[in-house]
């Protein structure tokens, strides 16, 4: 089961979809994932919209577009932000997940009514084993990569788009309000 507990898709293999929010380019994922772990320092260079990394010298971000002479760029992405990704990700993971765990189900009970729907295998306990059981291996290997690895993959990608929408809404609310 340790393998469906920590789903990490790849930013590479994710769909981008084209809704008109920013948040996130691969590059970004990569960093705050990179952070997270310890493996990069939080400090660099990020565009000042969509909090990409740049080059110090870029003159408009590669992802969104944004001149950094309109808007400079920044040397730490944003809490809210980082955050945000967290919450995606996570979303992401307990969909997966779960719908692996229906697909260890599908994988004990499918087989278990063919063995109880033939009488002859039903009443021989040697025999109904030897039919369960390969059939049993076989199903926790594959519905559990479907259900999860598929369905779980893209429900969990849009319920996840939803609330990094919403939080990048949030952000943008606050961050580009009118200064009182
Ligand atoms: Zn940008």
């Amino acid at each position: 089961m340790s393998r469906y507990r920590t789903p990490e898709p790849t930013p590479e293999e994710r769909f981008r979809p084209d809704d008109g929010c920013p948040i996130f380019s691969p590059r970004l994922e990569a960093h705050l994932v990179a952070v997270s772990r310890g493996e990069t320092p939080e400090r660099g260079t990020f565009c000042g919209h969509c909090y990409t990394p740049i080059a110090r010298d870029t003159s408009a971000c590669p992802h969104c577009g944004e001149s950094t002479s309109a808007r400079p760029p920044v040397d730490v992405v944003p809490t809210p932000i980082a955050a945000a990704l967290r919450v995606q990700r996570s979303t992401e993971g307990r969909w997966v997940t779960g719908f692996a765990y229906l697909g260890l189900l599908i994988a004990m009970f499918l087989p278990l009514t063919l063995v109880l729907g033939i009488p002859a295998v039903k009443d021989n306990l040697i025999l109904g084993t030897a039919v369960y059981a390969p059939l049993l291996l076989i199903g926790m290997r594959v519905f559990p990569a479907i259900l999860g690895g598929y369905f779980g993959d893209r429900k969990g990608f849009a319920a996840a788009r939803t609330k990094t929408r919403a939080a990048w809404e949030r952000w943008l609310a606050e961050r580009d309000a009118p200064a009182v």
